[in-house]
């Protein structure tokens, strides 16, 4: 069986096997190999991909994009109280967590994050198995290196709702930086900087490559920087153009400001290929057009506070990674929005002229490199890539709070993963048998500015003198990034072990598994919605050879089959279309019966035509041209 490697995209998604001895990208089913990370649900139907893309400016309410900035997030995170500004869907407030509310079939759905994604997911491991012909559960799925750990296990539960198995989950520079490695086969060790730059994250990392031996030194980014956000200055830029110019307001209505956007996300991809972009949207609100024109100068200009931040993070994971500059050898260009030249000028010039490798597809490498690792975690050993070998980072560190505001650090920021460190700590005062403390991940040294993944109560303590009763607490990070914290009473000899538990964020067992239901539940919903539709494509089809054979074969079919057969298809065909609910089995059969009266008639006719036919007319003592000998109704 074989093991997929999946890019989970802000924007794009791509996924790709090993086979043939080589890494293959699979093209989905409209013959694309990267598929739009959209869901759109219609009254019908839930199309996913290209098809629910363009579903936007019809459908903006139930067409949902940028998932991935929700996964793993709280309601309130500024984060996404931010993009809910601009969103054309509805997100709401259930007990802190954020889900999305749309409307499908005619009903009111609320659906998690971590539930769209599988969507997406699913849509990709389909291509992948129809592709392999084969059924595929195992995969390694990539995340920005700048993903903290509660993103990651919403991944990673997104992928258990898709019925997969997660084998791994790899950042995605680190992906990348896989992918060129075996695609170059470096002879030598070479330092290789990743600037991973797609819709909606931004990552850069460092990773030594010997021997094909990845050894990440440093990872940094933004988990929200990308090309959505350069859309959306072009969308202000745009915004305010119009507003301007016919002294209206069109910020309140979604339905105006979703079309512009849609037409902003083009302009930007041609000027990185043009210094001028046109962009046009007829309509656009109370009647009126929108024309305009924008530069390449006027886009940078837009942008450069995104762009120069670019340059800072590098700055920052090369001082990280403890390297100048001058000690790069390769830089390696991943995600969509590397593309855009002033970023390439920016990053050329930051290393002093010096040139960027163009060995890979910054649309696929991501994908490439993680399947490269689900093979190699599948294989156990893999006989192609022997010596290949993984060794990469956490991204912030690890602390607590058990000595009071302060951040008290367990495990660093580029830490090499997996890893597992332990701390004695003791309880504060006399007879203490309580102790709640919280576990945080970030840089700053006050726990209030950090992010706060959980909090433990550790009871039953036994009761001792103020710092004689020793704890001992184990953080362990696996080699996805996930965190596990267990703390044990060393005095009692109790081994409590707590997990992060209270972390709300976080699906319970049990909501994973009424996800998976539901998740499998839709799906037969969309199998029996694409059965009907390919029923009634049967039905048009016949209707149409039905009109054409009664034009065609006049001479040669009576008047009375004409009518009959005309009549019959219309009963046919008016019957799917006016009943929306009617039944799939009901509509076959009907089809079914029009098509022996049609072939009937149309064997009939063949036969007439034939000279043995010809003959039968010709005897024929009435002389109509045709013989009505079959009763066909
Ligand atoms: P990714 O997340 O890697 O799929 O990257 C998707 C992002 O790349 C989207 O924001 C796209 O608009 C952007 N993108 C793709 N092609 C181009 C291009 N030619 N110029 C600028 N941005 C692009």
């Amino acid at each position: 069986m074989s093991a997929i490697g999946i890019d989970l995209g802000t924007t794009n998604s791509c996924v790709a096997v090993y086979r043939n001895e080589r890494i293959e990208i699979i093209a989905n089913d409209q013959g694309s190999r990267v598929t739009p990370s959209w869901v759109s649900f219609t009254d019908t139907e839930r199309l996913i991909g290209a098809a629910a893309k363009e579903e936007a400016s019809m459908n903006h309410e139930n067409t949902l994009f940028h998932i991935k900035r929700l996964i793993g997030r709280k309601f309130n995170d500024p984060s996404v109280q931010n993009d809910m500004k601009r969103w054309s869907f509805k997100v709401v407030n259930v007990g802190g967590q954020p889900k999305i509310q749309v409307t499908f079939k005619e009903e009111t759905k609320l659906f998690r994050p971590e539930q769209i994604s599988a969507m997406i997911l699913t849509e990709l491991k389909e291509a992948a198995e129809a592709y392999m012909g084969t059924q595929i559960t195992e995969v390694v799925i990539t995340v920005p290196a700048y993903f903290n750990d509660a993103q990651r296990t919403a991944t990673k539960d997104a992928g258990r709702i898709a019925g997969l198995n997660v084998l791994r989950m790899i950042n995605e520079p680190t992906a990348a930086a896989i992918a060129y490695g075996l695609e170059v086969k470096l002879e030598k060790k070479r330092n290789v900087l990743i600037f991973d730059l797609g819709g909606g994250t931004f990552d850069v990392t460092v990773v030594t490559i010997e021997n094909q031996i990845f050894d990440v030194k440093a990872t940094g980014g933004d988990t929200h920087l990308g090309g959505g956000d350069f859309d959306n200055r072009l969308l202000e830029h745009f915004i305010e153009e119009f507003n301007t110019k016919h002294k209206v307001d069109i910020t309140k209505n979604s339905r105006a400001v979703s079309r512009l956007k849609v037409a902003c996300e083009p302009a930007k991809m041609k000027l990185s290929v043009s210094t001028n972009a046109k962009v046009q949207v007829d309509g656009l609100y109370n009647g009126l057009d929108f024309k305009s024109n924008i530069t390449r100068a006027k886009f940078e200009e837009l942008n450069s506070d995104f762009f120069d931040k670019t340059i800072s993070v590098v700055e920052k994971v090369l001082a990280d990674a403890k390297m100048k500059k001058d000690v790069i050898d390769d830089i390696v260009l991943a995600g969509g929005s590397t593309r855009i030249p002033k970023i390439r000028s920016l990053l050329k010039d930051f290393f002093g002229g010096k040139e960027i490798s163009r060995t890979i597809n910054p649309d696929e490498a991501v994908a490439y490199g993680a399947a490269v690792l689900a093979e190699n975690i599948r294989t156990g050993k893999d006989n192609t890539q022997e010596r290949f070998r993984l060794q990469d980072v956490i991204p912030f560190s690890i602390g607590t709070d058990v000595r009071g505001t302060d951040m008290s650090v367990i495990i660093p920021k580029n830490t090499k993963i997996p890893t597992k460190q332990m701390n004695v700590f003791s309880t504060a005062s006399d007879n203490q048998t309580a102790v709640l403390f919280g576990v945080f991940e970030g840089e700053n040294p006050k726990v209030k500015d950090n992010h706060q993944l959980g909090s433990f109560l550790l009871t039953g303590i036994s009761p001792k003198p103020a710092g004689e009763a020793p704890i001992l607490s184990v953080f362990a990070i696996d080699s996805s990034g996930v965190l596990q914290v267990i703390a044990l009473d060393l005095a009692s000899g109790n081994t409590k072990d707590i997990t992060i538990t209270n972390d709300d964020r976080r699906l319970a067992e049990k909501e994973i598994n009424d996800m998976i239901a539901a998740a499998e539940k839709m799906k037969v919903g969309d199998n029996t919605a694409k059965e009907k539709d390919s029923a009634i494509n049967k039905l048009e089809e016949l209707v149409y050879k039905v009109n054409q054979l009664v034009e065609s074969d006049s001479a040669t079919i009576s008047p009375r089959e004409r009518r009959g057969l005309l009549a019959k298809s219309k009963e046919v065909f008016d019957f799917a279309k006016s009943n929306e609910n009617a039944d799939i089995g009901v509509i076959r059969k009907k089809t079914s019966e029009l098509e022996t009266y049609f072939n009937k008639v149309r064997e009939y006719s063949e036969y007439l035509k034939s000279p043995e036919g010809i003959l039968t007319i010709l005897a024929d003592d009435n002389k109509t041209g045709y013989i009505p000998a079959i009763d066909f109704s």
